[in-house]
């Protein structure tokens, strides 16, 4: 079990990065405890998530013992607050363990990060009572939770949400159906966006309120699980709430601007879908320089062939990008910054990376790559979430773009601001 005291942060440390050390007062170090961390991680990903992985994405079985193990270890939650039993680390940390995870198997780490998806709402803007009540429960046991906003007609557009909570007294009742909810088949509890506002020219920021939901409330109806192309342990279902009455207590934020809230979570999670975009670049990356070195065409290894090196050259630095972007936007958020921005940027970035590596890595190992006996098509399948969910790779270039011209437009400039 890790220890938070591990992670006390030294003074000169910011988001975990070390800053003002060297003499250009940049430095892309770790601390010492972030590298233990790190450690620790990997240790874990490779005694316990590579030996299944394969047998997993067969079975399509949900990874419990996987998660049981992580629980234990105190790789999962990790950001909950000590109060509610978590560890209380930050970003730097949880992004660690993000990244060992997507280069391990992102179908089983998927589950693990939709817990802080779950769980990142109730800590921004849940009551006192409620943060007890559902924080605690995922510290104490094992369990998973659930992030519930999709739905079939709306998904980029959240505007377009048609689940509605009616206020009844001190209740809320719930009516509306939600689709592709990683963790649905299990979830404990569900975070819901739902409209409350009747005017459907109501504002976006005025029309939604955020709710927790615990997952044993009668009229919560879980869908099969879908079947996917990849990352296939992973659970994603539709959720019907029929006449579901959640208490008033148990709305996040102020009643109305649960969109804020919703979106507001994205700052703290992207960065995490980031990393494992990158683990399992990196994973690709491995796996196509070790086949490059060992395969040999022409009288020679194919890594002597410049076609392939230089595929692997162009890999390595999308790697070593993603990674610089990633750890900058979970800066972003402990220093208080620009965090939605930098979210964008890592998130569709890594998420390219991703799908562009495990394309390579096919391609580097030729035929062998189109097989199932071989790890890269996995990778391949694996690869194409991370450019959809958590908003489309299109989505981001919304997000960044429409803050990149206001800064222009707010400076005059990008460079000179
Ligand atoms: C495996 C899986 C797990 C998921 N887990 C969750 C979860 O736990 N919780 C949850 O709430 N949701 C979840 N989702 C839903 C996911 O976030 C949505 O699928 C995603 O946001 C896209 O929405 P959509 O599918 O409705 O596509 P649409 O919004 O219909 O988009 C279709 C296409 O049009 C593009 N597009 C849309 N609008 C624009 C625009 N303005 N400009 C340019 N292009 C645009 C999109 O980029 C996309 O390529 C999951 C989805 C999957 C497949």
């Amino acid at each position: 079990m890790l220890s938070s005291k591990l992670f006390t942060r030294v003074p000169s440390t910011v988001g975990g990065l070390r800053a003002a050390h060297s003499a250009s007062g940049l430095s892309f170090d770790f601390s010492d405890e972030h590298l233990a961390l790190q450690s620790t991680a990997k240790q874990f990903v490779k005694n316990e998530v590579i030996p299944k992985a394969a047998e997993y994405d067969r079975t399509m079985a949900f990874p419990w013992e996987i998660i049981k193990k992580a629980h234990a270890a105190g790789l999962l939650n990790t950001q909950i607050p000590e109060e509610y039993g978590g560890l209380g680390l930050d970003l730097v940390a949880d992004t660690m363990i993000a990244e060992a995870l997507g280069y391990g198997c992102s179908g089983i780490g998927t589950p693990m990060l939709v817990n802080d998806l779950a769980s990142t709402p109730v800590q921004i803007a849940g009551s006192e009572a409620v943060k007890k009540k559902f924080l605690t429960r995922l510290t104490e046991e094992p369990l998973v939770a659930a992030y519930c906003v999709t739905e079939p007609g709306a998904g980029s557009d959240v505007a377009g949400l048609k689940t509605r909570a009616e206020k009844k007294g001190d209740e809320y009742i719930l009516n509306g159906n939600k689709m592709w909810i990683s963790n649905g088949g299990f979830a404990t509890f569900f975070f819901v966006l739902a409209r409350t506002n009747p005017n459907p020219k109501a504002p976006t920021g005025k029309a939604f309120t955020a709710f927790v939901v615990d997952g044993d409330t009668p009229g919560i109806v879980r869908g099969k699980k879908e079947i996917n192309v990849g990352q296939r342990c992973a659970d994603t279902r539709a959720i019907t709430f029929e006449d579901v009455r959640i208490p008033a207590a148990q709305v996040l934020g102020t009643p109305g601007e649960g969109f804020k809230v919703a979106m507001k979570t994205f700052d703290k999670t992207r960065p995490l879908v980031a990393a494992a975009a990158i683990g399992l670049a990196t994973r690709a990356l491995d796996e196509a320089a070790r086949y490059a070195l060992e395969r040999k065409t022409f009288g020679t290894a194919i890594a002597n062939h410049q076609a392939v090196s230089f595929m692997l050259a162009d890999m390595v630095t999308n790697v070593e990008l993603g990674r610089l972007l990633t750890y900058r936007a979970a800066q972003e958020v402990e220093r208080g910054g620009d965090a939605s921005y930098y979210a964008s940027i890592a998130k569709r970035f890594a998420a390219d990376s991703a799908v562009e590596a495990a394309t390579n890595a096919i391609q580097i190992f030729g035929g062998a790559g189109f097989n199932t006996e071989y790890p890269v098509e996995k990778l391949y399948r694996d690869s194409k979430i991370f450019q959809i969910y958590e908003g489309t790779s299109q989505v981001q270039r919304l997000v960044i773009s429409r803050q990149l011209l206001q800064k222009v437009k707010n400076n005059g400039s990008y460079f000179f601001a």
